[in-house]
């Protein structure tokens, strides 16, 4: 049995509420073996609270990697993709190098990174872990588009997606790269095309925050996470 603990879920903005009030983060508890995605500037927990065993870093965002702008220092081995050490100011100590489509595998969790288009000046990454007893998430809080959904979408139970915007759409477009966020429908619409049964939202925006109450009438086949949910897997 896998435990997954939501660290955080708010995206970059302002705006928090109790529920919401910390960078986006997940922690997964399997076999006594606890692997942390992403560890951004407001975050509850230090490292030495949590006590993780492995970092996975999705992109050089601040709400997303300190090292951007603090210098923390850890022996936690931190996976990242050369793109995400080279923008930071700061770098991990324990740093691993990580490639798009490299699987590896930490204790009994297989981990696959690949491409999400999210950002043209911090390439981002989204992972996709599979748990022994045929559990399989994926987990991309920020992205327009996954490059390749029939290859990583396939045979997944538990999406973890972007909630930052519902209606408004905060896709850019720059010559003929797109960057932002996609919104949720468009996730929900991915779900059900590869038949994915648990849909969860975190990094959510303004817009979401404020429209939570209505959000479950709306789309009672995903929900929200909020900062320190748990669920078992
Ligand atoms: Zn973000
Ligand atoms: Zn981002």
């Amino acid at each position: 049995m896998a435990k997954l603990i939501f660290l955080g879920t708010k995206g970059e903005i302002e705006k928090e509420t109790l529920k919401h009030r910390y960078h986006s983060s997940i922690l997964i508890n399997f076999n006594n073996f606890k692997l942390l995605i992403d560890y951004g500037l407001k975050h509850k927990y230090k490292l030495e609270e949590i006590k993780p065993n492995a970092i996975l870093i999705t992109h050089a965002h601040p709400d997303h990697y300190i090292w951007l702008e603090e210098n923390i220092k850890t022996e936690v081995p931190v996976y990242l993709t050369e793109e995400t050490l080279s923008y930071g100011k700061y770098k991990p100590y324990n740093y691993r190098i990580i490639a798009i489509g490299n699987k590896f595998k930490l204790n009994f969790l297989e981990i696959i990174p690949y491409r999400v288009l999210h950002s043209i000046r911090c390439p981002a990454v989204g992972f996709k872990i599979k748990i022994p007893e045929n559990e399989t998430l994926v987990y991309n809080p920020d992205l327009v588009d996954i490059l390749d959904k029939d290859e990583i979408l396939a045979g997944v139970s538990h999406y973890i997606g972007d909630g930052s915007s519902l209606k408004i759409n905060l896709v850019r477009r720059r010559g003929d790269q797109f960057f932002g966020h996609t919104r949720i429908i468009t996730q929900i619409n991915w779900c059900k095309k590869y038949d994915i049964k648990n849909i969860i939202f975190t990094h959510l925006g303004k817009e979401v925050i404020e429209k939570e109450e209505e959000f479950s009438k709306k789309f009672p086949e995903a929900i929200l996470a909020y900062d320190d949910m748990e669920l078992t897997l």
